[in-house]
């Protein structure tokens, strides 16, 4: 099963993209993931990358695709699953060039909601889970007890920047997508249990069809 999860800054597509993973044994492709390994590599590179994503623009669509197909290429488990990409319609048409998703889920959350999500987002060094500030009884990760930080734009401002560009960039590939009766849309306002449900029962129905 290859998947797309679409959405904008912060609507929680990695906590939802890992609990699919999980239960369909799929691996977990997540640009932005792949980007913060680049930067902790300490490469040429790295410097430009950390400038372009702590200011809240996009990285150049031909470094993403290679990262990507690189990894796609490598993928032994039942499929993949895409938090993150494409981004743009120069990506999906890059990506359209080597593979094609099965289904694009849009989680569709509130901009405050997700700008609240940002103000109290930690993140575990270690294990890369995503923690509320409030729930965190010490700097430790109550996973793997590794350390603790924040990510480099999880600011308001540097929100606001990745918001707009969302909807200028990313908001036309909901048409592209929903053209091609890909789309699913599900809202992510409620719980993560209650979401999670919403879009198992889409995955159960495209199970069924195949
Ligand atoms: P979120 O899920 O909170 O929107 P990500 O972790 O997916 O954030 O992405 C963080 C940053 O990494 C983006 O703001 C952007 O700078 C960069 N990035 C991630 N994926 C892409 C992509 N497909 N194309 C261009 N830049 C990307």
């Amino acid at each position: 099963m290859k998947i797309i999860l679409l959405g904008g800054p912060a609507c929680g597509k990695g906590v939802q993209a890992k609990k699919i993973c999980e239960k369909y044994n799929l691996v977990h492709i997540s640009t932005g993931e792949l980007l913060r390994d680049k930067i902790k590599q300490n490469t040429a590179l790295s410097e430009k990358l950390k400038e372009t994503i702590s200011s809240g623009n996009l990285v150049a669509d031909n470094i993403i695709c290679e990262l990507v197909k690189e990894k796609i290429s490598t993928c032994q488990k039942d499929g993949y699953l895409l938090d993150g990409f494409p981004r743009t319609m120069m990506q999906a048409n890059l990506y359209s060039e080597f593979d094609k998703p099965d289904i694009v889920i849009l989680l569709e959350t509130d901009k405050n909601l997700a700008l609240s999500r940002v103000k109290s987002r930690r993140v575990c060094l270690n294990c890369k889970a995503s923690l509320k500030v409030d729930e965190l009884k010490n700097k430790h990760c109550p996973y793997c007890s590794g350390s603790v930080g924040t990510r480099i734009d999880d600011t308001a401002e540097v929100f606001e920047k990745r918001y707009e560009i969302y909807k200028m960039q990313s908001a036309p590939l909901i048409k592209y997508y929903g053209d091609l009766g890909l789309l699913v849309k599900i809202e992510n306002n409620h719980s993560i249990e209650e979401t999670f449900n919403e879009i198992i029962k889409s995955l159960s129905k495209l199970k069924e069809l195949k």
